[in-house]
């Protein structure tokens, strides 16, 4: 059973979603050529103009955007409206020089919400639910997103906010939080605290929902969280040049939902920049079709991720786009091979013996490459036998270097010894990069 909350738009005939997108497509590039003079010289840089755009084929003509762009007109040289238009600004700390501005309209909170109340709803949430939003709040957008998209469908919000991880637990508790949004590192992490007050998230608490998101994880992950906690953990995505957390799976957990009258999606190879085949893993590329104060035209997120457009079982007509693989920047290039941490975490997670938490270490001896991975065990997994500890090492090892393609040198290690974060888990130190 699934219930909608645009039931209209979202199984809106693809034939007319096309059009819907045309029609919306062409009056962006119009609008952003006419309001903005980044896009105007970027459009004369590249011999286009607005008219040249006449059917959602001619998209691959225009230029693209970066977030090198964003940080290069920092702080608002690409919004298309003046400030008196803006109603709010969100600001992502810059890991890599100059932070980004993103800006919102009042419209643009609107379809920012209406987003999220459609994808809310689709894992069957409603007003009876209370969701927590462990979320940061303030200039980060997961916090807020969430938040404005819960109160629309009627839920009660409760706005904790990242951190004070006991209280979080004891209000979960106290005023029977339904559905958890946060990373789903820090809902790990949770649950291991709540573990020592005595509390089984399972037995006594009321959630049966996870909102998870803002950094990738995997399905084994999935699988680990919902076996021990009695939850469904559905995967929510959205970066802050977008909008914010915007969209997420169904009940299917078959992908997750892209509203294609608000968005179009494309997935393109990240060296060339020609769209892949249908189904091929690729950088997520999007372009606002409803979007005013900072409209982003062919946005290169350096997400990879994998498009489906066929409809879905819950009867959604949307594209879909598949578990994020990780970033074309997290992506470590470890003696010539390519290695997502995405990957590291996929084979860890199937192995019993280890825990929730892992790092990896690279570094350079010489000329060589060496990729080190801190692997905290279980309770029950960490034995007081060398014997039991060197044969699990050489199978962690072997399973690690099957998927990999590479050797990498496993450090086996006790419960509670690897850092835990309360938002985005850092887990790759790279010390040629130092
Ligand atoms: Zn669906």
């Amino acid at each position: 059973m699934s219930s909608y909350w645009d039931p209209h738009l979202e199984r809106m005939p693809l034939a007319d979603l096309r059009i819907l997108q045309e029609d919306r497509l062409k009056s962006m590039v119009s609008y952003v050529y006419d309001h903005s003079s980044f896009y105007r010289q970027r459009f004369k840089q590249a011999g286009i103009e607005p008219g040249d755009i006449k059917s959602l084929n001619d998209l691959t003509k225009l230029p693209f955007t970066r977030k090198a762009d964003l940080r290069d007109n920092y702080p608002t040289g690409m919004f298309s409206l003046p400030r008196s238009s803006v109603v709010r600004y969100h600001v992502s700390s810059g890991t890599t020089g100059k932070p980004t501005v993103v800006g919102y309209t009042k419209g643009d909170i609107e379809t920012w919400t209406e987003s999220l109340a459609r994808s809310l709803t689709s894992i069957g949430l409603g007003r009876d639910d209370v969701i927590q939003v462990a979320y940061g709040y303030g200039l980060f957008t997961g916090g807020l997103g969430l938040h404005y998209g819960a109160e629309r469908i009627g839920a009660a919000v409760l706005p904790m906010g990242t951190g004070n991880t006991e209280r979080q637990i004891e209000l979960m508790q106290d005023l029977g939080t339904t559905a958890l949004a946060c990373t789903p590192s820090y809902f790990l992490h949770m649950t291991e605290v709540a573990e020592k007050m005595g509390i089984s998230i399972q037995d006594d608490t009321k959630l049966k929902t996870g909102i998870f998101g803002a950094e990738p994880w995997s399905l084994e992950t999935r699988k680990r969280i919902e076996d021990a906690t009695g939850i469904n953990a559905y995967d929510i995505y959205g970066t802050s040049e977008i909008s914010g957390p915007l969209f997420t799976e169904c009940i299917n957990k078959s992908g997750i939902h892209v509203w294609g009258d608000l968005f179009l999606t494309e997935v393109l190879d990240p060296k060339t920049g020609e769209p892949v085949e249908d189904g091929e893993r690729g950088e997520l590329t999007f372009t606002t079709l409803h979007k005013f104060a900072l409209p982003l035209i062919r946005f290169r997120i350096g997400d990879i991720s994998i498009l489906d457009n066929e409809p879905c079982e819950c009867g959604r007509t949307h594209p879909r786009i598949m578990r994020i693989l990780g970033r074309t920047d997290d992506m470590l290039i470890i003696r010539g091979i390519n290695v997502f941490p995405s990957q590291v975490e996929s084979v860890l997670m199937n192995i019993p013996e280890v825990g929730d938490h892992w790092e990896i270490i690279v570094d350079r001896k010489g000329h060589l490459d060496l990729m080190m991975i801190r692997v905290e065990l279980t309770e029950s997994g960490f034995s007081d036998k060398i014997g039991d500890l060197i044969k699990l090492k050489k199978n962690v090892s072997k399973e690690l270097k099957n998927v990999l393609n590479i050797a990498a040198e496993v450090d086996l290690v006790e419960p509670g010894t690897i850092p835990r974060f309360m938002g985005k888990a850092t887990r790759v130190t790279d010390k040629r990069k130092l």
